[in-house]
């Protein structure tokens, strides 16, 4: 285990990604993004597969779901592909590296098309989800000035809003998700984002037919520093919570009880992998790592879309505010990036394990009633 696997740039992480998975003997494919990176430099998702085509046990491996955060996954494959090993018989592990790779290479969340593709795998042929709190606020949110009176007065009246809603519902109508307002934060896409059909393709061309199929998708910015939280989407108490838990253990924690910080309500990727593959035994999990503090998150956020929509990306006006969002979302000190490693490779042990049919050791339940409560308030 080594943090020589992270890398300081979209292209640093290209480069070892691949070098890493030729020396691990694997096959390699490049889904060339249209676009260029602020360099000049060529945009790619790559994938590589390990282990015979026909398994029917797959593990997929996913980096850069939202862009900057790609450097946290990108290091965690890179320095799983260096240790890897032989794999169980009958399995396979797919990584997929720079899923979002424009906003990797710009240190965005966001897509090319201002899209948050954790928001963009809902049903497009539907009626989009409402968020009638982010219209509330999505002006104040972005407005033509951060700083001076303007600014100041657009902070105000978001704080006012805030203390008028309650916390939740504050961070319920900024982070969960919106389809109105194409330049603002956690913007769901008018589409299926090149991210989106690019990861149709994949699954298309390497998960279709096989008999079950494991997925860790790694993600920063939300929770304790260099803590790892296997977060689950699928419904509690059912059948894919339980697989989680049988995979992950009880460290996993589920979204639709109100466990975890974050709040997603469709349109997350691991809506994306059970619309596609109605028919295989999908075990979903993310695997959010914490940085620093949610609020600071957010005014990096507003900053970024504010120099996206109102000032010049590649200006000097850029570089304190591409420092912060890639401060905020990946922590470049060896304590964070230990910590990933460790608990990165963890998981993906844990989930070759639960392929080959063991399941994770559980402590014993209490007799006490679970006590349903929102807990990120408190951070
Ligand atoms: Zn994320």
């Amino acid at each position: 285990m080594t943090i020589a696997a992270f890398s300081a740039s979209y292209a640093e992480a290209r480069e070892k990604f691949l070098a890493a998975a030729t020396a691990a003997g694997a096959a390699l494919e490049a889904y060339d993004n249209p676009n260029r990176g602020p360099d000049g430099g060529s945009l790619a998702t790559d994938t590589a597969w390990l282990g015979p085509d026909d398994a029917r046990r797959v593990l997929v491996l996913i980096s850069g779901t939202h862009g900057v955060e790609g450097f946290c996954g990108s290091g965690i494959q890179v320095d799983w592909l260096g240790g890897s090993g032989a794999l169980p018989a009958d399995t396979a592990v797919l990584l997929i590296h720079a899923m979002n790779p424009h906003g990797f290479a710009w240190l965005r969340r966001v897509t090319e098309e201002g899209c948050d593709l954790n928001r963009n795998h809902v049903d497009h042929g539907k009626p989009y989800p409402e968020n009638s709190g982010y219209d509330d606020i999505a002006d104040d949110l972005l407005p033509p000035s951060l700083t001076g009176p303007e600014g100041q007065a657009a902070d105000a009246r978001l704080l006012a809003y805030r203390e008028k809603v309650g916390e939740l519902a504050y961070y319920r109508a900024v982070a969960s998700g919106q389809f109105r307002h194409p330049d603002g934060l956690f913007f769901g896409g008018g589409g299926p984002a090149w991210a989106n059909r690019t990861l149709h393709r994949i699954i298309d061309a390497r998960l279709r037919g096989r008999s079950d199929i494991g997925v860790i998708d790694f993600h920063t910015g939300l929770g304790p520093f260099g803590y790892g939280e296997m977060i689950t989407d699928y419904d509690p108490d059912g059948e894919g919570a339980a697989r989680v838990r049988a995979f992950w253990g009880d460290s996993a924690t589920e979204m639709r009880k109100g466990q975890t910080v974050a709040q997603v309500t469709d349109g997350a990727t691991h809506y994306g992998f059970m619309r596609a593959l109605p028919d295989t035994r999908v075990t979903f999990g993310t695997l959010e790592f914490g940085t620093y503090d949610r609020l600071a998150g957010q005014r990096t956020l507003r900053a970024d879309h504010w120099l996206h929509k109102y000032g010049d990306p590649l200006g000097p006006e850029a570089r304190p505010i591409k420092a912060a969002i890639r401060r905020q979302y990946y922590p470049d000190t060896p304590d964070w990036k230990e910590a990933v490693l460790f608990r990165g490779d963890q998981a993906v042990r844990m989930a070759l394990a639960a392929l080959r049919g063991a399941s994770a050791r559980r402590g014993e339940p209490t007799s006490l009633p679970y006590q349903g409560r929102y807990n990120g308030d408190a951070r």
